[in-house]
């Protein structure tokens, strides 16, 4: 197989960090952290939570997250849930979409190198 000019390849990596960008300019919500989602009991012996396990109150959702070097734990709405899933699924996007911002600007910057050789 034949190696690529360097001027390809320089090409094909502008192209992929120009895609790269343009998909971080649709990303609003960004949150980090991990949301859980619980059921409880509430204690009452008579309620129908004490014995089936399907009867238990909620769901209830908590947000934990880092925040200021602490883990924060935070009780959230089934309205907020949605959109904390929005920007958490966002967050590990952003995080590959750098990543991949980084491999094509190696092969960029190896690629004007050779092409300056
Ligand atoms: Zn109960």
């Amino acid at each position: 197989m034949a190696a690529r000019r360097p001027e390809t390849i320089a090409k094909q990596a502008r192209a992929r960090i120009t895609r790269i960008r343009e998909a971080l300019a649709r990303i609003d919500y960004l949150c980090s952290g991990t949301l859980l989602e619980r059921t409880k009991m509430c204690g009452r012996p008579n309620c129908a939570c004490a014995q089936d396990p399907a009867a238990r109150h909620g769901p209830y959702f908590e947000w934990g997250h880092m925040h200021a070097g602490k883990l924060v734990h935070r009780q959230v709405s089934a309205q907020h849930a949605t959109v904390l899933r929005r920007a958490i699924s966002n967050y590990r996007l952003v995080r590959k979409l750098l990543r991949d911002w980084e491999v094509e600007t190696e092969r960029l910057i190896d690629a004007e190198q050779d092409s300056q050789t």
